[in-house]
């Protein structure tokens, strides 16, 4: 890639999503203060439904994240069977409470419920996590006020890296609602050629040895082998996945890729801190928004 990315955040081929996710919040907490001192102060309800290990360890992360921006924050615990119904009533008043500026239902959702339509009701002001159609269509459209996280984490490394876009090819692996379509629509936005992949991509190395920039979102530990990562690209590994011997691991094999990258973010300590800085960012425009106020200072990339 023939854009050289320098950046404090780019140390010996491996990008430090932890050190951006605290420049991030940093200009967060910032705002968050501003917007104490006209008297709001942002609030988030954070829904999970039943017992999923993981998710539990996700809302303590983001419960903490919000206490060090000073963030309000509401963990609501739903038990397993819980019915659409019940669901759906804890949406409506939530959507409806003054207080609550922002609400994220935490996935996966037991089969008891639709995430569909569990996501459908949420006020798209309050659509924290920019999961909700008319959100997900404002992208699409154009800058949507709410944008997932996850997808505009990456993109905000990107940025945060100095990487120009214009003119690269941008290859992601995995195509799901919540990652891969919103950063395919983001990365072509910045003017990328983007390639979008998937369980039925033919010869999906080939695909992958053309990226400039790769994203991988798929759940499939080591999916990506460092001999089909082009020299000098950048590689952003969004999967996450506990193995058997307790240690996260991506989606990207990642000391093969680091032999060939320009650079590689880390799992842990990559893309997942960004995704919470953003989620924080979001819960912000969020207050902003359901009081009808002017678009936050703080950046979107
Ligand atoms: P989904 O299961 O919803 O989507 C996975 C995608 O990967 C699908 O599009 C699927 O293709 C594709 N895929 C699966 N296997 C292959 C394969 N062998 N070759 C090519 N494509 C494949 O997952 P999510 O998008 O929700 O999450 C993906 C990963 O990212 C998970 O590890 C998750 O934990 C992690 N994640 C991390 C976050 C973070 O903050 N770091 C946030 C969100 C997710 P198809 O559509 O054809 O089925």
């Amino acid at each position: 890639m023939d854009t050289i990315a320098s950046s404090a955040i780019l140390n010996d081929g491996i990008i430090d999503g932890r050190l951006a996710a605290r420049m991030v919040r940093k200009d967060v907490k910032q705002d968050v203060l501003s917007l104490r001192a006209e008297g709001i102060h942002p609030r988030v309800a954070f829904i999970r439904v039943g017992d999923d290990p993981a998710s539990e360890v996700y809302v303590g992360a983001k419960v903490k994240a919000c206490g060090w921006v000073g963030i309000r924050s509401e963990h609501v615990h739903l038990p397993d069977g819980t019915t659409q119904e019940e669901l759906a009533g804890v949406i409506n008043e939530l959507n409806d409470d003054k207080e609550t500026d922002a609400v994220l239902i935490q996935l996966p959702l037991p089969d008891s419920v639709g995430t569909k339509a569990a996501l459908n009701l949420i006020n798209p002001l309050k659509d924290v996590d920019g999961f909700h159609p008319t959100n997900l269509g404002g992208l699409l459209a154009g800058h949507g006020p709410l944008e997932p996280c996850t997808p505009s984490g990456v993109m905000r490394l990107i940025e945060m890296m100095g990487l120009n876009l214009v003119g690269k090819h941008a290859v992601v692996v995995g195509r799901s609602v919540i990652v891969g379509r919103p950063l395919a629509a983001m990365l072509a936005r910045a003017h990328a050629t983007v390639t979008l992949c998937h369980r039925h991509t033919a010869n999906l190395k080939d695909h992958v040895r053309q990226a400039d920039v790769l994203v991988v979102a798929t759940g499939v530990t080591g999916l990506i082998r460092g001999d089909w990562i082009k020299p000098g690209a950048y590689v952003f590994d969004v999967g996450i996945t506990r193995c058997e011997d307790g240690k996260l691991r991506g989606d990207v094999r990642f000391d093969e890729a680091l032999e060939r990258a320009a650079g590689i973010t880390p799992v842990p300590g990559g893309v997942g801190p960004m995704t919470i800085a953003r989620l924080l960012e979001n819960t912000v425009r969020c207050a902003r928004l359901v009081r009808g106020l002017q678009e936050p200072s703080i950046h979107r990339a």
